[in-house]
């Protein structure tokens, strides 16, 4: 097996020929995590992901209302203490910067960047039997081979526009919240129309404030936010390991439980 990363090596310029022991492809917070625990096992890994920066879901999705709709105190890493009882977020469900904030600090905290190629787009991986290894390339023309090829490249990472009828010959301007312009959009004076879920419900108050006009299609109920109480985040923090696990406990039961129903219904 290769050997593990050292601070202050750029894998990929340490010739492409040399095996990884896994390329990631992504570096939102699973491709993150992967690279972390790869390290801690020794072995020699690189993350790629197409996007300018690490983060992943939360620096695509930039549009104005943009947070979490689970608290911030369970969606952030569980792995390190020092990490979770030091980071402080300002609000029970974070926004979008803030988010993006944290991601880049765990990328620095633990000196990710090293072993992370960002504006890089994984184009092609293939199995080679002879060498036992994936044969992975780049639109940037760099290819690596790589023992282990792990998918850390998002759920939701590709943004999905609905055929809706019409659409092409639709003369005004189209956004996807998945795919938001870095500049600031104004929409003053304009009539606007919101299609969407939860990302729907995030914007539209901020587009209102600016629009003429709003028609909302809108179906999901949005969670109750506000300032994140410093007494809550004192009791979660003094057992924060014991929180997680109820959490997971409650998830994995929740989880159970529709299969349950699921399956109950399917064999009736
Ligand atoms: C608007 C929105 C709100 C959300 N809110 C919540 C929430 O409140 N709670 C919750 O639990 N989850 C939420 N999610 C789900 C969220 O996606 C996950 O929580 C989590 O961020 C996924 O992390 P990830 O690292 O697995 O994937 P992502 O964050 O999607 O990262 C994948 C990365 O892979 C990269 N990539 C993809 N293909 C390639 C390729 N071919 N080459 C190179 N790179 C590639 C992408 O650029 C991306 O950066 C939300 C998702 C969205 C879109």
């Amino acid at each position: 097996m290769a050997t593990a990363s050292r601070q202050g090596q750029a894998h990929g310029d340490a010739s492409n020929d040399d095996p990884l022991d896994l390329l990631i492809v992504g570096a939102g917070f699973s491709g993150m995590y992967m690279l972390i625990k790869a390290r801690g096992m020794g072995l020699r890994a690189l993350a790629i992901d197409a996007a300018s920066s690490v983060g992943g879901t939360w620096y695509h999705n930039r549009y104005p209302g943009a947070r979490f709709d689970i608290q911030s105190l369970e969606y952030s890493y569980s792995f390190d203490e020092a990490l979770q009882q030091q980071w402080r977020w300002t609000e029970r469900y974070a926004s979008q910067p803030e988010l993006l904030r944290y991601a880049n600090h765990v990328a620095d905290r633990f000196a990710l960047r090293n072993d992370i190629r960002l504006d890089t787009r994984l184009t092609e991986a293939t199995w080679d039997e002879a060498s036992a290894c994936w044969q992975a390339a780049a639109q940037t023309g760099e290819r690596w081979s790589a023992r282990y090829l792990v998918m850390a490249s998002g759920p939701l990472s590709t943004p999905n526009t609905p055929a809706f009828d019409g659409l092409e010959t639709f003369a005004g301007p189209t956004f996807h919240t998945a795919d938001w312009p870095h500049q600031p959009v104004d929409f003053s004076g304009q009539r606007v129309g919101v299609i969407g879920g939860s990302s729907g419900v995030q914007v539209i108050p901020l587009i209102a404030r600016q629009a003429r006009e709003l028609t909302v299609f809108q179906r999901t109920v949005p969670a109750h936010n506000g300032p994140l109480d410093p007494a809550y985040e004192a009791r979660i923090k003094s057992d924060y390991r014991g929180f997680r696990e109820r959490v997971i406990a409650a998830c994995v039961w929740a989880s159970e439980a529709s299969c349950r129903r699921i399956w109950r219904r399917r064999l009736r």
